[in-house]
C-alpha cells in the first residue's frame, strides 16, 4: 500500500486514548458553527450505493443517528484535527456502516458482537458490487480501514494506538450517544444537525438495543462498557436531551 493511498483510506496511526489526544490539541478559539451543507455526502458511485444500502436495513433513527456521527464527526475533525488527511468518502462509509450490525436482523443472525459483524458485513458489501455496476466497489484497503473502525468503535482504550479514521467514529458515536467531548462541537452545530437528522427519542433506542444484545448475548463486547452503567450514560444524555 503506498503512504499517500494509507492516509486517504485512514491508515494513519493515533493515540487511542481520547483523553491523551484531546488534551495534545490545543485549539486557540472555541468551536465553530459548521453547518450541515459544509459537510455534504460525498459525491460518488460508491457512496451513493452504500448510502442506499444503508438507508434501506437501518430503522430510521439508527440511519439518522449515522448521519448526526458523520457531521459532527467532520465537524470535530475540521476544528480538532485539521491534518487528518483521510477522505469524507471513508468516513462516510464507516458512519453509516457503522451500527449495521445491531438492526433486529442481523443481531439475531450470529453469535458474533453486533460491532463484530457489522464489521464482517461492511467488509463485504463494500467490496462487492452489483455485476451491473462493478465501479461502486471499494477497494481492498478502503474496505478494511471500514471495516477495522466498525469493529473498534466501541472499543475505548487507554493505551496503544488506532487508525485516525477508527478514532474520529469513536469520538462522534461517544459524543452523539452520551454527549461526553460537548467543547468540541459548536451548539448551533447540534441544532442544525439534529434540525436535519432528528433523533426520534435515540436515546432510548439505542439504550433499549444495548439491553437487547446483552440479553441475546451475555458475552457481548458491548458490556465491557458496563452492563448497567452504558446504557444509563446513554439515557442521562444532558447534552441531546432538549433534541430528544
Ligand atoms: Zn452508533
Amino acid at each position: 500500500m503506498s503512504p499517500d493511498t494509507q492516509t486517504l483510506f485512514g491508515f494513519t496511526s493515533v493515540a487511542s486514548s481520547a483523553q491523551v489526544l484531546l488534551s495534545s490539541v490545543k485549539p486557540s478559539s472555541p468551536a465553530p458553527f459548521i453547518p450541515v451543507s459544509a459537510t455534504p455526502v460525498p459525491n460518488t458511485v460508491l457512496s451513493h450505493r452504500i448510502n442506499e444500502y444503508a438507508q434501506s436495513h437501518l430503522p430510521v433513527p439508527t440511519y439518522n443517528h449515522s448521519l448526526r456521527v458523520y457531521h459532527y464527526g467532520l465537524a470535530m475533525k475540521s476544528y480538532l484535527f485539521p491534518a487528518w488527511a483521510f477522505t469524507d468518502e471513508t468516513y462516510f462509509l464507516a458512519c453509516v456502516l457503522h451500527d449495521i450490525g445491531s438492526t433486529d436482523e442481523n443481531l439475531k443472525a450470529t453469535k458474533l458482537s453486533f460491532e463484530f459483524y457489522g464489521g464482517l458485513l461492511a467488509l463485504d458489501v463494500l467490496q462487492r458490487a452489483p455485476a451491473s455496476a462493478p465501479e461502486t466497489a471499494a477497494p481492498k484497503d478502503q474496505a478494511e480501514s471500514v471495516a477495522e473502525a466498525i469493529i473498534r468503535h466501541q472499543d475505548l482504550c487507554e493505551n496503544g494506538k488506532i487508525t485516525a479514521v477508527g478514532q474520529l467514529l469513536q469520538l462522534a458515536t461517544i459524543f452523539d450517544n452520551t454527549g461526553a467531548y460537548s467543547d468540541c462541537v459548536h451548539h448551533s452545530t447540534i441544532e442544525d444537525v439534529t434540525k436535519h437528522f432528528p433523533r426520534i427519542k435515540w436515546s432510548s433506542c439505542f439504550a433499549a438495543t444495548i439491553h437487547k444484545e446483552n440479553e441475546l448475548k451475555p458475552w457481548s463486547h458491548t458490556t465491557t462498557l458496563g452492563e448497567n452503567a452504558f446504557p444509563e450514560k446513554v439515557l442521562g444524555n444532558k447534552l441531546m436531551e432538549p433534541f430528544e
